[in-house]
Order: structure tokens, then C-alpha cells, then sequence
């Protein structure tokens, strides 16, 4: 894939990569070993000022830093403008909580004293994709940086210019050089990066088959890895809950991020007793979505992000319509004005009686479509929400607490929201279980996937 900003809107080129070549490759990996061994030395203040410093940037330029990702990879530039924010505040918790979170601790046992110390690795290689272009990144450096160690981004091939921003605002932050480095490769180049003895660790968050690669090659090196990976989120909705809230906040988790985020509810599960009223609602607000630029304040749904993933989702209805599937609203690509008439556009879309091999039932759909199912009871909602090889986020609306128990309980994912929408916060944990992939990100467990727990003993 060639490294290269294309404006999802309009299909024009804005600038073109050259991947780095061998010799400027080994100059970083050299600069980042050596500056892990000065940085490690360094105090949580120091580098609590600096990450503080990195807050101050992203919330001072947030809106030049919006304009980059809209035009490289077409979101919504007002949540383009939140993304931003939300980056400050990681920076921000862990400059607040890194210290505390890796304070030693101290173990009761037949020793004098016996400590668990946490030391940092080296340098983390971060595997990011494009779908949140800043803020997968931050929620990787910010703790990564903070516990000491040094990062090296490989970033989506699409996204270079957002990669670059974001190695400068560490540059800013006055982070010493070498700490924070922008490797521009494409993925063929990952498995060399890793296999190299001045690279610790790797984390990647994308899709199935690159964690299963990345692992692999990790695998063999012994390295930690941490993998975050897709995910097929059920909404289930339930007799007693809001209904009203239930379908505007479906819409949202459907559509948040152009249909592109890995913890979009991507299908529905609702009780017979409420689907009629749930299906006509949920249908009419899908069709009110406004589609159209991203750089529009008015917009709800940009372009997705490239041709190829328009292509991807285009072809995953279309299989599913042939194997039964009923469109109830969409189910074809976006005709836009003249100027984004090159544009990724597809309809809002809302598809029911899904065939069960058809992709639509249980796979990733990344992109504006929503899967609608009619269960008679919660046996039957749990069963087919843990039907999917995923298991990364879970919502379930329900006033019911014996109802509530079972939901907590029962899915198998990585979190649970109960009458809510499944989002990130720096303050939780973050992460999936099944081909989700496994290891946390934020929160305490977050800072702890990258440091070496070191027990110490002393008589
Ligand atoms: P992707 O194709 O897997 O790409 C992600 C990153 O991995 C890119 O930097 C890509 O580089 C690289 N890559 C791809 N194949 C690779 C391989 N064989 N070896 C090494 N590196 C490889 O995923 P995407 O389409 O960009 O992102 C969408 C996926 O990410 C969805 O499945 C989504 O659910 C998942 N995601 C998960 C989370 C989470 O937190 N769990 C968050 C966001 C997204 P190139 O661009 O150069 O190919």
C-alpha cells in the first residue's frame, strides 16, 4: 500500500511518502536505543511536564490538528476537533496517575524486604491504525512514555501527515530526541522492525489478520505483545428499557466515526415485545443521518476513510443480500454533489433477516450498516450476542437488575455498558477477549502491559 494522504471526500491526492530505506531505518532504531537509556533515567515530573506540555499543544492547536484528519481520513472535523481533546486528557491522566500506578509495592514474606519494582522495557513499537489517527496513538505513547520507555510509531499507510503531526507534538513538548520517533513503512517492513534487538515490545491495534501476523513474528522473537484488534459489538435491547434513548443512542453507536470504529455497536438484539416500535424508529432516524463532507458542522456521516474500504463494505451487503437478507433502509454507495462526486460515500443502511453465514450476522461491518435481529427472551439475546469470534465491547438496555446481572455476567467481552453507549475513557481499562485480541490499554492495566515487573528480595 503506498504511503499517501487521499482525501476520502474528494479522491484527491494531497501528498505522496517515500518509505524509509534500510540505512535511515537503522539510524532510527540506533537513535531510540540510545536515547531509552538516558530516558529511563528521567523523573516521573520531568516527564510529567513534558506530557503536560503535550496536553497544552493538542488542545491549543486542536483545530489545525482536526483539519488533518478530516482531509487524510474523512471523520466528522467536529469530532475531529473532540478527538484532539480527548488526547489532551490522556496525556493529562497519566502525567497525573503514571507515578502512583507504578509506585513499588511493597510484599509481606519470610525476606527483610521483599519490593515488586516496575522498570521500563526499551523501545515499544506501536502498529496503529487509521480509524482514530490520533488518539490510538496517544493512548499508546502516553503511558508507554510516562513509565519510561521510548516509542516507535508505524502508523497506517493513509495517515502519514496525521503520524507526522503527532511526532511533533512530542518534539514540542520537549521530549529529547530519539524518545518518539514516526517510522514511515508500509507493513511489509513490521516484520523486520520487530525482529530487531533494539525493539522490545510491539503493540498493534487493527484488524484480525494483522494482530495474527504481528503475533506470530513477536512470537518467535519472544517478545510482549499487546493486541487490540476488531470486534462485532451486540446492542441488546430489552422490554423495560428507555426506549426512545435506546434508539438515538443506537444510531450514534452505529454511525459514530462514518460506521468505522472497532467499538461501534454493529448489531442489534431486541425483545419481541418492543422490536416493531424499535425497528420503525431506529429505521427512521438511520435515514435522517445527514451524509455528505466532513468538514461540514452539519454532517453526521463522512466518507469512509478509503476506496478499498468502500469497495470491502459494498461487497459484505451485497453477499449478505444475495443470501436472504432484507435492506430496510440504504444498502448502496452515496450519490454526493459534484465536487465529492469521487468521494467514499454509502448510505446509512439497516439490514434485517440476516442469513446466518451471511457476513452481516456475525462479522466485522466497518461502515454505516446496522444488523437487526428480533430474540424472544434473554437466553436467546446473550446467546446470539457471544455468537461472533469477537469479543471486544457489549451494551444492554434494561431496567431489569436480575436482567442487568446477567448481561455483566454472561457477554463475552471486554466491557459491558448497561443503558449506555461502549466508549473509551483513560480511567478504564480498555480491551477484548476472544479474536479481539488480548492485553489492556488505560487505566492502571494499561501502564503495566509495558514495564518489566521486577521482584526484588532482600535478606
Ligand atoms: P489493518 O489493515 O489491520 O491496519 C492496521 C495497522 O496494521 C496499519 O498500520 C497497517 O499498515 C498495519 N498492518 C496491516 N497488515 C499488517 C501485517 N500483516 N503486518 C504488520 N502490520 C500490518 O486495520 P485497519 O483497516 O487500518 O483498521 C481497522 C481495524 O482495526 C478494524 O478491524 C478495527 O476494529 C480495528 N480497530 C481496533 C481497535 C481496538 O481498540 N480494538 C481500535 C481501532 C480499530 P498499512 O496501513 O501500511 O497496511
Amino acid at each position: 500500500m503506498p504511503i499517501a494522504s487521499i482525501n476520502p471526500a474528494t479522491g484527491e491526492t494531497i501528498q505522496s511518502f517515500e518509505s524509509l530505506n534500510e540505512s535511515q531505518m537503522d539510524e532510527k532504531l540506533q537513535r531510540a536505543a540510545d536515547s531509552f537509556q538516558k530516558f529511563r533515567r528521567t523523573s516521573f515530573a520531568e516527564r510529567a511536564r513534558m506530557m503536560l506540555r503535550a496536553a497544552e499543544i493538542l488542545e491549543g492547536d486542536k483545530h489545525s490538528f482536526a483539519r488533518v484528519m478530516t482531509r487524510e481520513m474523512g471523520k466528522p472535523f467536529k469530532a475531529a476537533v473532540q478527538e484532539a481533546e480527548k488526547c489532551a486528557l490522556v496525556c493529562r491522566y497519566y502525567a497525573e496517575n503514571a507515578e502512583r500506578h507504578l509506585a513499588d509495592e511493597i510484599v509481606k514474606t519470610n525476606a527483610t524486604k521483599s519490593i515488586v519494582r516496575f522498570q521500563p522495557l526499551g523501545a515499544v513499537l506501536a502498529v496503529m491504525p487509521w480509524n482514530f489517527p490520533f488518539w490510538q496513538v496517544f493512548r499508546f505513547a502516553a503511558p508507554a512514555l510516562m513509565a519510561g520507555n521510548v516509542g516507535l510509531l508505524k502508523h497506517a499507510s493513509n495517515v502519514p501527515q496525521c503520524a507526522l503531526a503527532i511526532e511533533d507534538i512530542m518534539r514540542r513538548a520537549g521530549f529529547p530526541e530519539g524518545v518518539f520517533q514516526t517510522l514511515l513503512i508500509g507493513s511489509e517492513m513490521v516484520e523486520r522492525v520487530i525482529e530487531d534487538a533494539r525493539v522490545a515490545a510491539v503493540t498493534l491495534t487493527g484488524s484480525e489478520p494483522a494482530g495474527r501476523s504481528v503475533a506470530s513474528i513477536a512470537g518467535r522473537q519472544i517478545k510482549k505483545t499487546v493486541l487490540e484488534l476488531g470486534g462485532s459489538d451486540p446492542f441488546i435491547v430489552m422490554p423495560s428499557a428507555d426506549l426512545e434513548a435506546a434508539v438515538t443512542t443506537a444510531v450514534k453507536a452505529r454511525t459514530i466515526n462514518n460506521g468505522q470504529s472497532c467499538i461501534a455497536a454493529k448489531r442489534f438484539i431486541v425483545h419481541a415485545q418492543i422490536y416493531e416500535e424499535f425497528e420503525t424508529r431506529f429505521v427512521e432516524v438511520m435515514k435522517a443521518q445527514r451524509v455528505g463532507d466532513p468538514m461540514d458542522e452539519a454532517t453526521d456521516i463522512g466518507p469512509l476513510a478509503t476506496a478499498q474500504i468502500l469497495k470491502d463494505l459494498e461487497e459484505q451487503v451485497q453477499v449478505s443480500v444475495a443470501a436472504g437478507a432484507k435492506v430496510l433502509t440504504g444498502g448502496a454507495r452515496f450519490k454526493a454533489d459534484e465536487t465529492l462526486s469521487r468521494g467514499n460515500f454509502y448510505e446509512p443502511t439497516v439490514l434485517v433477516d440476516i442469513p446466518r453465514d451471511s457476513p452481516a450476522y456475525a462479522d466485522e461491518i466497518f461502515g454505516p450498516v446496522a444488523s437487526l435481529f428480533r430474540v424472544g427472551g434473554i437466553d436467546e439475546a446473550i446467546e446470539l450476542a457471544n455468537v461472533t469470534p469477537f469479543g471486544l465491547g457489549a451494551a444492554a438496555w434494561t431496567n431489569d437488575d436480575a436482567e442487568r446481572g446477567r448481561f455483566v455476567d454472561e457477554l463475552e467481552a471486554g466491557c459491558v455498558f448497561i443503558n449506555g453507549m461502549v466508549a473509551s475513557d483513560p480511567r478504564l481499562p480498555f480491551g477484548g477477549v476472544k479474536h479481539s485480541g488480548y492485553g489492556r490499554e488505560l487505566g492502571e492495566f494499561g501502564i503495566r502491559e509495558f514495564v518489566n515487573i521486577k521482584t526484588v528480595w532482600i535478606k
